[in-house]
Order: C-alpha cells, then sequence, then structure tokens
C-alpha cells in the first residue's frame, strides 16, 4: 500500500510543479493588464513592467522551485522508504531462515539428550546390577573370613594376612552397598523412613565405630538435644562419613571436635579437624560424584563417593550439609568444618519414597 501512497503524491507534485507557476503568471499578467489598460490602450510603464516581472514571472519561478524541491525531499524519503522495505524484507526472511535452524538444532539437541539419558538409565541398571550380584558372594566371603579368625591356632602372619582380607572385604561391600545406594537415591527409588532421631547416641556410637579410643575427641553436647526429624540408618552413616573423613584426612596426634548447636527449628551436628583443609576451588568440587582432593599411590583410600552421597542423603531428608574451610587461624593445621543440619522432629512418623 505505502508504494501507491507515495508514487501518487510524487506524481501529484510533477503536475503541481508547472501548473500552479503557470497559472499564477498567467493569473498575475491579466491582472496586471486590467490594472494598467486605460480607455486609450495599454501604458507600458516602469510600475506594469516592474509588476509584471514581479508577480507575473519571479513570484510562479520561486513556488515552482519550492515545489520542485519538496518534490525532490518527497523523492527522497520515498526511496529511503524503499529501502527500508527492502531491509525488512531481507531481515524477516533472515530470522525465518535462523529460527528454522535453532527449531533443527533443539531438535537434535532433544534427541541427543534423550538418547543420553538413555544410556545414563542402562549404564544405572547396569551398575545396580553388578553390585547387587557381588553383595552376596561378598556376604559370604565376610562370613567365611570371620570364621577363619575365630581358629585359635592361626599363626600370627596367617591372622594378620586374614585380618587385612577382612578390612578389604568390608571395604569393597561397604563401596558396593554405597554404589547400590546411589543408583537407588539417583532413580528416585531410595526409601526413607523419617522418624525422630536421638541424636547423641549416633554420635557415640559413630565414634566408637570410626575412631574408636585412638584419638582425641572434644566434646560439645548441650545437655539435652532434641530428637531430629531423619532416617536413622543414613544420618547415621552420613555422620560416620564425616568423621571417617576428619580421621583419614587430619594428623593422627590431633584432636577432632564435634559439637552440636541447637536453633529455633533445627540441630546442627559439627565436625571439626585440624587437617590441611579444602582449597576454595575445591569445595563445592569435593561434593561431586568420584571428586577426591588428592589422587594416585600417595592420596588416602577412597572412590570420591562419600561426600556425593552425604549431600544428596541430607537434602532428601530436607536437611543441609555445608563445609566451611580454613576452620581455625592456623597456617599449619587450618582445618574443615563440615556442617550437617537437620530439622527437629516433628510428631507422627512418615516414609519418603521418591527422593
Ligand atoms: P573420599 O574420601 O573417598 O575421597 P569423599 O567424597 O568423602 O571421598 O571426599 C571427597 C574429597 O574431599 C576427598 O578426596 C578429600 O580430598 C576431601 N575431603 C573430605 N573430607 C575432608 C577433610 N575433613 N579434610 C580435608 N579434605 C577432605
Amino acid at each position: 500500500m505505502k508504494p501507491n501512497k507515495y508514487k501518487n503524491r510524487f506524481f501529484d507534485l510533477n503536475v503541481l510543479q508547472w501548473t500552479v507557476p503557470l497559472f499564477l503568471a498567467v493569473t498575475a499578467f491579466v491582472f496586471e493588464f486590467v490594472e494598467h489598460g486605460h480607455e486609450d490602450g495599454l501604458s507600458f510603464d516602469l510600475a506594469f513592467t516592474g509588476e509584471t516581472i514581479i508577480f507575473g514571472l519571479m513570484g510562479p519561478l520561486i513556488i515552482g522551485f519550492i515545489i520542485a524541491w519538496m518534490r525532490q525531499l518527497f523523492n527522497a524519503e520515498k526511496e529511503a522508504m524503499a529501502e527500508v522495505h527492502v531491509l525488512n524484507r531481507e531481515l524477516e526472511a533472515k530470522v525465518i531462515e535462523r529460527t528454522a535452524a535453532l527449531e533443527q538444532r533443539n531438535n537434535e539437541l532433544d534427541k541427543a539428550n534423550r538418547e543420553l539419558l538413555k544410556l545414563d538409565e542402562m549404564k544405572s541398571e547396569f551398575v545396580s546390577l553388578v553390585s547387587h550380584e557381588l553383595r552376596a558372594p561378598l556376604t559370604s566371603l565376610n562370613g567365611g573370613l570371620e570364621v577363619a579368625l575365630q581358629a585359635e591356632n592361626l599363626s600370627p602372619s596367617s591372622r594378620h594376612t586374614l585380618e587385612a582380607m577382612m578390612d578389604e572385604s568390608a571395604r569393597l561391600t561397604q563401596f558396593v552397598q554405597t554404589i547400590l545406594d546411589i543408583s537407588r537415591l539417583d532413580a528416585g527409588r531410595l526409601t526413607l523412613n523419617l522418624g525422630a532421631v536421638a541424636v547423641a547416641p549416633i554420635l557415640y556410637r559413630s565414634v566408637e565405630v570410626v575412631i574408636g579410643t585412638s584419638r582425641n575427641i572434644k566434646w560439645n553436647l548441650p545437655s539435652e538435644i532434641p530428637p531430629v526429624w531423619a532416617d536413622e540408618i543414613y544420618y547415621e552413616q552420613i555422620i560416620r562419613n564425616l568423621l571417617r573423613n576428619a580421621d583419614k584426612y587430619s594428623p593422627a596426634e590431633k584432636q577432632i571436635e564435634i559439637n552440636v548447636r541447637i536453633n529455633d527449628e533445627n540441630i546442627s551436628v559439627e565436625v571439626a579437624d585440624h587437617g590441611a583443609g579444602i582449597a576454595p576451588e575445591m569445595q563445592e568440587k569435593i561434593f561431586e560424584r568420584f571428586q577426591r582432593g588428592q589422587s594416585g599411590e600417595s592420596a588416602p583410600p577412597g572412590w570420591g563417593l562419600g561426600l556425593y552421597f552425604a549431600r544428596k542423603l541430607t537434602d532428601a531428608q530436607n536437611g543441609t550439609l555445608l563445609l566451611s574451610s580454613p576452620a581455625w587461624h592456623k597456617p599449619a593445621a587450618p582445618g574443615s568444618v563440615f556442617t550437617i543440619t537437620m530439622p527437629i522432629a516433628a510428631d507422627s512418623p512418615e516414609e519418603i519414597d521418591n527422593v
């Protein structure tokens, strides 16, 4: 529609450029003839000549120039609009082309994502199957080793070997169990039995099992601690994991501190050590799957799964697991504090299936 509008205007001005000055010139001449005409004829005096030149010639010429100038302006505007129109068309075409390309890319990404999810599911199923299959022989192995260790006539070296095998077998069993639990948790199939859990007995039991009497433990527990709302087994597993790490990653002669704080709606258990601490750039990474601070022969034994599982389990129980390091202003032993915070127990027991 727009080009027509400009075309009409252009056409009108083109005609007006000639007709208006002509009309004005004729009118001015006629007027001057009438004004200066006498009964005895026309006198070509200075007034007639001057007025005729001004009104019949220069006036129309100026008006003609103005209309020509306006016509040029409209002409330029018309060309600019036509250019904008072409640019708009090109832009629209480009947008359509890019949108189609993006849509295609999106579809490809969507397809790749679905394939990856399927592969991940297959991998989880495979890991879960293998772990499941490993559990039964490991249970028999542990039982057999326990029976063998009860024999009285064992030489010290055989006892030592059997004990080492027992430790390794227990570690492997724990690993297989963790893998199974992680794949269940990832698949949303881990069942949590939430209920009121007494904190202090879990802390004492975990220290006894994980650390024993080999190390100085500094306790800072309020005299009465309300129960937390958690899954007892998994809550204890997280606490044990934090204690095991504090023991593993700090020198044996340094004490480990256990602090319990009661806040308005939750209870925090802090496990603090005087080890080398954790570098800022590693502090979030160590909560990821298979992430370890050290690797290679010299690294303490581990799989890099403990904190990953601990945080996932804590989140699933509506708690938080946080790290603060350095914990002390001592360059030689900056240490770390892991804090697990859980809600104070509600009234009735509850079961969470799909975490
Ligand atoms: P693992 O101990 O099997 O490596 P974790 O997931 O429990 O796996 O820990 C991941 C990493 O976090 C460890 O390899 C270690 O580098 C670091 N880490 C964990 N706890 C501590 C700690 N108390 N002090 C220093 N580093 C720690």
